[in-house]
């Protein structure tokens, strides 16, 4: 039975928001990861590593990671430095990440978040082989410290580099190893795929990591996404992997300008509840 998660962000509004006091709020909800911003958890250093190990066995959760690197880390950057440096920095995170025992850091490493390519700029060609590269490093640094690198697959609002399953599928085969793979996100599938089920069947066992939210980013159970589809597929490739839903509905903070959320779509019920409902539901997609 895979296991079922929600990202902190849900309830905050700042990137580098406090771990703690949504561990005991997601363990008490009921689920089973909570997923965490992976700068943080390098931000925090090995103390704060140490207490937030300590919270999450005592809560009995496990954990899995997103991030979305900035700019100044593009491992696919015409610039050598911008590359060494976000090279760096994903080691870093790999070393944080092995303090934890390792695990999953998907979002957008293979790149930077939100991007677009440079303006009259058609070929991303270039962009991708650079990033090939770097990513072989990474995934040598990832494999070391037992982590997973999953490539989110984004919408093209968001990213360039891969928009749908097949070109995720071409840029791990052309990095060629086991600590990189797949993730994928309905809210993205749902904008860029033909065929959402079909798409993630055919990540079959690459597929690493997997989200699941809304059209309209609401938790799942609100919005259009073809659940059944989903489910099925998930069930085809026998996917045992987290699936963590990453709802984000309230404007306002950095996390509300860089989701774009221009609407107050909290449910009356409250956020608490809704996030237990959303659970409920896709325990029951699981079924
Ligand atoms: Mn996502």
């Amino acid at each position: 039975m895979n296991k079922v998660g929600i990202f902190y962000m849900y309830w905050v509004r700042d990137w580098a928001d406090d771990f703690h006091p949504y561990i005991d709020k997601v363990a008490d909800l009921g689920f089973d990861i909570i997923e965490l911003q992976t700068g943080t958890i390098e931000s925090i250093g090995p103390a704060g590593r140490k207490e937030l190990k300590a919270h999450l066995d005592e809560r009995g959760l496990d954990f899995t990671s997103v991030i979305g690197l900035p700019q100044e880390y593009d491992v696919s950057s015409e610039d050598k430095a911008t590359r060494e440096r976000g090279i760096a920095y994903m080691t870093d995170l790999c070393k944080a990440m092995g303090e934890l025992g390792g695990g999953i850091v998907g979002g957008i490493t293979y790149s930077y978040w939100p991007a677009t390519l440079p303006p009259g700029v058609t070929d991303k060609r270039p962009y991708f082989d650079r990033s090939v590269e770097s990513m072989k490093r990474m995934a040598q640094a990832a494999a070391d410290h037992n982590v997973i690198l999953a490539m989110e697959v984004v919408n093209r609002f968001e990213q360039y580099m891969m928009s749908t399953c097949q070109e995720a599928l071409d840029y791990c085969a052309a990095v060629g190893h086991s600590a990189v793979n797949v993730m994928l996100d309905t809210f993205h599938l749902n904008i860029e795929e033909d065929f959402i089920g079909e798409a993630i069947e055919r990540a079959g066992d690459q597929l690493g990591h997997f989200h699941v939210g809304e059209n309209n980013r609401r938790p799942p159970g609100y919005g259009h996404i073809p659940w059944t589809e989903v489910f099925n597929a998930l069930r085809t490739i026998n996917y045992q992997g987290p699936i963590v839903m990453e709802p984000f509905v309230t404007p306002g903070g950095a996390v509300g300008e860089a989701i774009k959320i221009y609407r107050d779509q909290t449910a009356p019920i409250g956020v608490d509840e809704d996030a237990r409902r959303a659970l409920e539901f896709v325990r029951g997609l699981m079924k």
